[in-house]
């Protein structure tokens, strides 16, 4: 079985892997704002391909045009599928599209680069033909694999690093998550030449599910909340169910009555952190929140965004004693700091100063 990810997943782990990506905004709710400089690409999120010739993909060079997008992509299924979130992105400057893709080539037992000059729109339907330029891969892409691939796309010299730089995030997203396939399609050369991954697709081996900490849309309920106690004074917030679980011990070993468990799940965006925040703050007794991430398909700057919306959004927030790390850590530790928010070396440093505020 293979699961496959929506773009903005897809993304999420080709940029943790080292690939370049427009940057983007998540956008669920039909009063969202462009959050990015306009023009826009607005890109509905469904589990196929074809988007762009179905109208799920549209730019938008005004706050006018990206609320219509938005409100029609939000209400209107596109290709049979009715989306719950699109991705908004920086427009490119396209100057060409590739594409380029790893998959497991079953009869040689092998991963194998596939490659076309001609990205963008339908090549993905050809994907097998003979057309595609293919370099079976022994391990990593080496020296020769990646000079092969360079000379077939003829690109300017000044691209070779970047080029590499792709082959070996794509290599890394496959072999590190277990994917069947990992798709770029167009990788885009711009105007300013780079290199930048305008659309993915990324299928799961299911099979691997075990090795991983998997938290998808298609996946069940990402954010799982219970209340434990009441009476608990320290509330907590992590993702991942064993994360979770352990900051919960963590505050009873510090002393404190631990009110709640709450699992954020991976990839959340704001909006639901904000309102996991709100719920927080709502237990009758809770004088301190321990924020527990480990940042994997959760980036950091984007954990740190929510925690600085929800001061200013939730009334009577709690102090919180942070340990945020992993993807994007620099990112979202700058993020706080400038908002005076301080971050804490470890749990325990978290648990013992909540369990400290507490009392
Ligand atoms: P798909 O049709 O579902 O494969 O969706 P894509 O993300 O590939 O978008 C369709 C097409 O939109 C691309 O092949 C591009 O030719 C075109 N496009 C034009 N401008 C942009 C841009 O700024 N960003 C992206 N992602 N696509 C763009
Ligand atoms: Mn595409």
């Amino acid at each position: 079985m293979q699961m496959r990810l929506l773009e903005y997943e897809a993304k999420q782990l080709l940029s943790a892997h080292g690939a370049l990506v427009p940057s983007g905004q998540i956008v669920t709710n039909p009063d969202d704002v462009p959050k990015l400089p306009l023009p826009l690409v607005v890109k509905v999120q469904i589990p196929t391909g074809g988007r762009g010739k179905a109208g799920g993909v549209q730019k938008v060079n005004t706050d006018n045009q990206f609320s219509e997008s938005v409100e029609q992509l939000l209400s209107e299924p596109v290709l049979g599928y009715q989306a719950s979130t699109l991705l908004a992105e920086e427009a490119l400057q396209v100057k060409r599209e590739l594409y380029i893709a790893i998959t497991v080539d079953r009869t040689h037992r092998k991963l194998v680069l596939l490659a076309h000059k001609q990205g963008g729109i339908d090549i993905e339907s050809s994907a097998h033909d003979s057309k595609m330029f293919t370099v079976p891969l022994d391990g990593k892409p080496n020296d020769e694999a990646q000079q092969k691939l360079f000379g077939y796309f003829k690109l300017p010299e000044s691209l070779r690093r970047q080029l590499r730089d792709i082959c070996q995030s794509l290599w890394k997203t496959c072999t590190s998550e277990d994917a069947l396939l990992v798709e770029v399609n167009p990788l885009v050369v711009t105007n300013d030449d780079q290199l930048i991954c305008a659309d993915a697709k990324i299928e799961l081996d299911d099979a691997a599910a075990f090795r991983h900490d998997w938290h998808f849309e298609q996946t069940p309920a990402s954010t799982q909340f219970v209340v434990l106690d009441e009476q608990g004074t320290v509330g907590s917030m992590a993702n991942g169910a064993g994360l979770a679980m352990a900051t919960v011990d963590a505050i009873q070993g510090a002393g404190a009555t631990p009110a709640n468990f709450l699992d954020v799940g991976g990839g959340t965006n704001t909006d639901g952190m904000v309102a996991a925040f709100k719920k927080l703050s709502e237990l009758p007794n809770i004088r301190a929140i321990v924020v527990n991430i480990f940042g994997g398909i959760t980036r950091c700057n984007e954990v740190a965004d929510a925690i600085v919306a929800a001061r200013k959004s939730v009334s009577e927030l709690p102090p919180l004693f942070i340990r945020l790390t992993g993807t994007n850590e620099r990112e979202g530790r700058e993020i706080l700091q400038s908002a005076d928010v301080p971050i804490l070396p470890d749990l325990k440093s978290c648990v013992d100063a909540a369990a400290k505020e507490a009392t």
